[in-house]
């Protein structure tokens, strides 16, 4: 449906699949598998305008079960949650995309997986709620009244390159050419826009990539960050041009990055442009100090990743209040629906399990780049813990080739590695891979043959559990 659609009852209902034991909606007797109809009479068509009824202190929830409708009027504090979990955070229709990207890592999902897995979004309303990257190849004038009227702000734009035939050759779309006119637009409205460049080696690095950056600096300075990620290659591509980044290419996208640091510096006071933490890795060459990170603002998108955990790590070795930063919205957060505490709440309802008292021994469960990360830690780790504390990789089978990130473990792979490992011992497992306690395979904690303990992806909450 057009975002320019009145909010009318022709709207699809959303649907209620749990109420929060307690919640204002719970009193009330909404009950998981009613419709909501509307809210203060407006039918709501995403959880942003559901959020600006429901933040009101009285609700007039329109309900429908069995095909009775009936109104339902919830009385709470203002801004307090309803407490209604949402099958999906867009009623009407999740925009899909119409880019057909070499480089896209949803063509290279092994078949069997999730449905929803496979829809391909380009909607700033998730980009908004979720922080996923919108291409804007879709996007209209309506959208940008809304977005400025209703203050969508920050949204994540993918560039890739700001040359009008590159771009529009990355994304496989002639509107790829001309959609950055949205950015410009966004950006004199006022809008904050985090962007994103991925980097397909040999395509737009090199000559390319510097050329996107005096782009930005020409035409985009009001961007907030731009985040310079390689792209991840699975085994299941069917693209023959994509391939992952040598050592030595690794090495020269962190020299143009170290170079348009220096000139945003002059030009604007400030480094705007970060280069992912995987090419650090890839190079190898040393993380960057946590200043030059300016904040993270791109931490979620694994840029400065390792800094911040590390800082979190050592904050909470020396009993200071830790910025607790860690990856809360996985790769796929968004097609699990809308959470009862809003949308930006945590996408786990896991929670540390207290340690078996005879365990001795404690291991951390981690992607192989996340192995890397903590590595350097273990030490700190062991004393804090006094057991011995050991790191166990998981190699990431499912996807194959370079996918390294902890966030894309499937339990599989995760049942593969611990069936070999000795019974006994404390398994921690960040919940990073866990969306709704289910790993993307679909498998739970329950079906790895170790009982294991979910820790919060974060440095601090890792050293809560040591402790
Ligand atoms: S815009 Fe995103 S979802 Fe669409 S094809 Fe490209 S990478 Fe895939």
């Amino acid at each position: 449906m057009p975002d320019s659609a009145p909010y009318t009852r022709a709207m699809p209902p959303a649907r209620v699949v749990a109420v929060a034991p307690g919640s204002p909606a719970a009193s009330t007797g909404i009950l998981p598998g009613d419709e909501v109809l509307s809210l203060n009479g407006e039918a709501v068509r995403d959880v942003i305008r559901y959020q600006l009824q429901a933040d009101e202190p009285v609700v007039e929830v329109e309900v429908r079960r069995g095909g009775l409708e009936q109104l339902v009027t919830v009385e709470k504090p203002a801004g307090a949650p309803l407490g209604v979990e949402l099958d999906s955070p867009v009623f009407d229709r999740v925009q899909t995309c119409d880019n057909h990207c070499p480089f896209c890592f949803i063509h290279q999902l092994p078949k069997g997986m999730r449905r929803s897995l496979y829809l391909k979004d380009d909607d700033y309303r998730l980009s908004f709620l979720y922080g996923n990257f919108t291409t804007l190849t879709r996007f209209t004038e309506a959208d940008l009244e809304r977005v400025i009227g209703e203050r969508l702000s920050p949204l994540y734009v993918s560039i890739h390159a700001t040359d009008p035939d590159v771009r529009a050759q990355l994304l496989r779309n002639r509107r790829g050419a001309t959609s950055l006119r949205w950015l410009a637009a966004l950006l004199d409205a006022g809008v904050e826009v985090h962007g994103q460049i991925v980097v397909c080696p040999g395509i737009n690095d090199g000559a390319v990539l510097d050329d996107t950056l005096l782009g930005i600096l020409d035409r985009f300075p009001r961007l907030q960050t731009v985040g310079v990620v390689p792209l991840g290659v699975s085994a299941h591509t069917h693209e023959p041009d994509m391939r992952q980044h040598t050592a030595a290419e690794a090495t020269a996208v962190l020299e143009t990055v170290a170079s348009w640091q220096a000139r945003f510096q002059r030009a604007l006071g400030r480094r705007l442009v970060f280069a992912a933490d995987e090419y650090y890795v890839l190079a190898p060459r040393p993380f960057p100090q946590p200043a030059e990170y300016e904040g993270f603002p791109q931490h979620e998108n694994g840029i400065g990743m390792v800094r911040a955990f590390e800082a979190d790590v050592q904050a909470a070795l020396r009993g200071e209040r830790a910025a607790g930063m860690g990856p809360r919205a996985g790769f796929f957060a968004w097609v699990d629906g809308a959470p009862p505490d809003g949308y930006r709440a945590p996408r786990t309802g896991s929670r540390p399990t207290p340690a078996s008292p005879s365990a001795r021994r404690v291991a951390i469960v981690t992607g192989e780049y996340g192995e890397r990360v903590l590595d350097p830690l273990l030490p700190l780790l062991r004393d804090l813990a006094g057991v011995p504390v050991r790191l166990v990789p998981v190699p990431n089978r499912f996807f194959g080739g370079n996918i390294a990130v902890t966030g894309l473990l499937t339990g599989r792979d995760v049942c593969e590695v611990l069936a070999t490992e000795p019974a006994g011992d404390r398994y921690l497992v960040p919940d990073v891979v866990l969306s709704r306690d289910r790993f993307l395979d679909g498998t739970t904690v329950a079906d790895l043959p170790r009982t294991v303990e979910v820790v919060p992806t974060d440095g601090a909450s890792l050293v809560a559990a040591l402790r």
